[in-house]
């Protein structure tokens, strides 16, 4: 056993605990504090939901895929969910984008119909 004996304050509360205890039993907070860094270190910037749901919708489209697949933020059901909703999204824009195509063709057609006698 070469665990530490000496006191050990906790970062939460203040209080001292005894050595070689890994939580306080004030408060239940990790006395290491690289404990309690663990998890915001893992939460990478690009696990923000709403930085993936804007980058989803308003930049990437279905190749934002991957990051909903990667955050593990987000539950298996949400991210089948976010890639039906996704997949639909992007066939509502692709049609909507052939239709004002189709439309402004048309109207160029219509134009240049109208100049030609
Ligand atoms: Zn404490």
């Amino acid at each position: 056993m070469a665990e530490p004996t000496s006191t050990q304050t906790c970062p939460a509360c203040g209080a001292t605990g005894t050595g070689g205890a890994k939580y306080c039993s004030q408060c239940a907070a990790p006395f290491d504090p690289t404990v309690s860094l663990r998890e915001p270190a893992r939460a990478k910037w690009y696990h923000n939901v709403w930085f993936v749901l804007v980058m989803l919708f308003f930049v990437l489209g279905p190749f934002g895929l991957p990051l909903v697949w990667k955050n593990p933020r987000f539950s298996r059901g949400l991210k089948i969910g976010l890639t039906v909703v996704t997949i639909a999204y992007t066939v509502w824009l692709v049609d909507l984008t052939m239709r004002v195509v189709k439309a402004v063709t048309e109207g160029v057609n219509q134009f240049n119909s109208s100049l030609t006698f």
